[in-house]
């Protein structure tokens, strides 16, 4: 989400006459788009602001903008005496500010504040910008903003504001731009991805949107995340298993495998409509990956409740799993009304338990491609290796000199491990 608001600024500034530099010091902008989901990545963006303190002192003519979700929807004032060298202060996916103080301040026509807005947000008229331009193959389509589901650990609610999906006609708009430009591969994003139009009956449900975005020449691949599992219907099921541009690939976080963590957490279901779910989702999707997210360590977890977890995963056998300790965020309801009383080694302990657990499911569901052909989109090279996905999300290398960018070819494994494989073009 924050990689496609970002690419959405860079179009913005390029639309006003910036050009893309890696080097901070030299530049005249400077954007940080913040992530505060947990506090690491909230300490990482003080740092980084910290860090351009110097460089602004040496130049205060260089912009700093301070974007997303550390700043959120609504005017924060600590935010601005904390940091008062910070120039711009913007909510998550919004250019507008940065646009409008960049045309204030620095002559640009201002005929052009409208047509930069709706390039980089509004009408779906979305340019690259230039870094990605014919070296990018993925591209990612916000589709539903904010989250109104609250779950009692979270501050996206608060910091990204309340649902609202995007209009249609914007989605496939900005899909058959991205199209143009040479992406094969969209992703569409949403806090929970599988509620789109459920705010607004009017537009079409996911599945419908996706099967149009499938009928747009240059599109290979669908995908999307992330999907809670309430909202995961039928419909949704048969458009991955029947649509062959829709990948098998779901993102459906449990969070924790204990009816009461759940419960606390506020998710709305129980660890075995998970499991159902789940077996649900294999039967009718052939080859489907799926991923989930896991918290450890949540307020009055004991070992039981931890080991509950453990063992549905054990079970479960899932291809992805995105971990995390439970990092109290302020504001939020478990913040507020729970104790975070497992202590960081126990935390720690608890996470370790289950990375290693899922080492070995990793290496156990990659060795079953062993010697097997699948079929890759070549994304990137990465030191001398191309990098690829098959349709399920199964990371994959190539060696080789010649280009493979954005081509879909097959490939032969010859070694796989628990976090890639590598093959050669069959
Ligand atoms: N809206 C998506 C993704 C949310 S953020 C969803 O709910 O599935 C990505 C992940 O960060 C979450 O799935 C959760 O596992 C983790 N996360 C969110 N808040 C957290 C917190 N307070 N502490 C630790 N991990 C957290």
């Amino acid at each position: 989400m924050n990689v496609a608001d970002s690419e959405r600024v860079s179009s913005a500034l390029e639309h006003l006459g910036y050009n893309y530099t890696p080097v901070i010091e030299e530049a005249d902008v400077v954007v940080l788009n913040t992530c505060v989901v947990r506090q690491s990545a909230e300490e990482k963006a003080y740092g980084r602001l910290t860090t351009l303190w110097p460089t602004k002192r040496a130049r205060p003519e260089m912009v700093i903008n301070l974007m997303g979700c550390l700043v959120g929807i609504r005017d924060n004032p600590k935010l601005h005496k904390r940091f008062p060298y910070v120039d711009v202060f913007s909510a998550p996916s919004d250019p507008g500010p940065l646009v409008e103080y960049l045309i204030e301040h620095h002559g640009h026509a201002v005929d052009t504040a409208e047509t930069v807005r709706r390039y980089a947000v509004m009408d779906g008229d979305l340019v690259l910008p230039e870094p990605a331009v014919g070296k990018q193959v993925i591209g990612w389509i916000p589709v539903v903003y904010g989250c109104s589901h609250a779950c009692t650990y979270c501050i996206i609610p608060y910091r990204r504001g309340i649902e609202h999906s995007r209009p249609p006609e914007e989605i496939l708009k900005e899909a058959r731009a991205l199209a143009a430009q040479g992406i094969k591969e969209v992703t569409l994003l949403g806090q929970i991805v599988d509620r789109y139009s459920l705010d607004n009956p009017t537009y079409p449900t996911l599945a419908r949107l996706m099967n149009q975005i499938s009928e747009i020449d240059g599109i290979e691949r669908i995908r999307f995340l992330t999907s809670h599992p309430n909202w995961m219907n039928d419909e949704l099921l048969d458009c991955v298993a029947e649509n062959p541009k829709v990948m098998p690939h779901i993102e459906i976080p449990n969070q924790a495998g204990d009816d009461t963590v759940i419960e606390n957490m506020k998710r709305g279901y129980t660890a075995d409509q998970y499991r159902r779910l789940v077996q649900k989702i294999r039967a009718r999707i052939p080859g489907v990956s799926i991923a989930t997210d896991i918290i450890v360590g949540f307020p009055g977890e004991t070992d039981q409740q931890f080991r509950n977890t453990y063992d549905l995963l054990a079970e479960l056998k899932l291809d992805s799993v995105h971990l995390a300790r439970y990092s109290a965020r302020a504001g939020t309801v478990s913040e507020r009304t729970m104790v975070d009383d497992v202590s960081e080694d126990e935390k720690w302990e608890r996470f370790r338990a289950i990375e290693k657990l899922q080492e070995g499911i990793f290496a156990e569901i990659h060795a079953a491609y062993l010697n097997k052909e699948v079929t890759v989109l070549f994304e990137e090279k990465m030191k001398n290796r191309w990098k690829g996905r098959t349709p399920n999300n199964k990371l994959v290398f190539v060696d080789g000199d010649e280009s493979l960018l954005g081509q879909v070819r097959q490939v032969h494994i010859y070694w796989t491990g628990p976090w890639s494989m590598i093959g050669k073009l069959a």
